[in-house]
């Protein structure tokens, strides 16, 4: 079970950074998402996506992000420019997730220094400033080395059909 946190969600500013961290979770294999109580209208977006496009996957939303930390019942990573590369960390981290759970935390403005302290890990997608989006993603790609990439969706209302050039959407019923 792979859980991703948003923290520091600001309505007005984050609002397509929070969807996006929502929907990347989702596409890259996580099993669920929690967003902060003012992002209402991201978690809705997420839960569309999911009920049109498949799952599984659970948005669920908290007003105390620090207490979801500390109680966590598994393993926490805080993906942060200043923590410890991600290519030295994930042989230990995959390790942890093959017996527990793993908690992915993300940030938006300054993160609290409480954060670091209770994650196992802090891990940088290289050491320098980009998008917790970016650090998502490519985290999570290491995380399952790829094999996300082929993962099958359960009960989607439409299903994308690869196609070189043009886009093809189907209703899976019709097909
Ligand atoms: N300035 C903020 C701070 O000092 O905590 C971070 C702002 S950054 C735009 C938002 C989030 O992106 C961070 O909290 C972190 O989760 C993620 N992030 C940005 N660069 C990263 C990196 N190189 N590696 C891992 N995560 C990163």
């Amino acid at each position: 079970q792979v859980t991703v946190l948003r923290l520091g969600h600001r309505p007005g500013r984050d609002e397509r950074m929070t969807t996006h961290v929502g929907l990347t979770a989702r596409a890259l294999g996580a099993d669920k998402v929690v967003l902060a109580n003012a992002a209402r209208n991201q978690a809705d977006t997420v839960i569309d996506i999911t009920d049109r496009f498949g799952g599984p996957f659970d948005v669920a939303s908290t007003e105390e992000p620090k207490r979801l930390i500390r109680d966590f019942e598994g393993s926490v990573v805080h993906l942060t420019m200043y923590g410890e590369p991600v290519q030295d960390v994930e042989d230990d981290v995959r390790k942890a997730h093959a017996e527990e759970s793993l908690l992915i935390v993300v940030g938006a403005e300054k993160v609290p220094f409480e954060v670091y302290e209770h994650a196992d890990w802090n891990v940088g997608v290289t050491n320098q400033p980009h998008s917790e989006v970016a650090s998502l993603a490519v985290f999570l790609d290491r995380l399952f080395e790829g094999r996300e990439l082929d993962r099958e969706w359960e009960n989607p209302d439409r299903v994308v059909v690869p196609q070189e050039t043009g886009k093809r959407v189907v209703d899976p019923d019709e097909e």
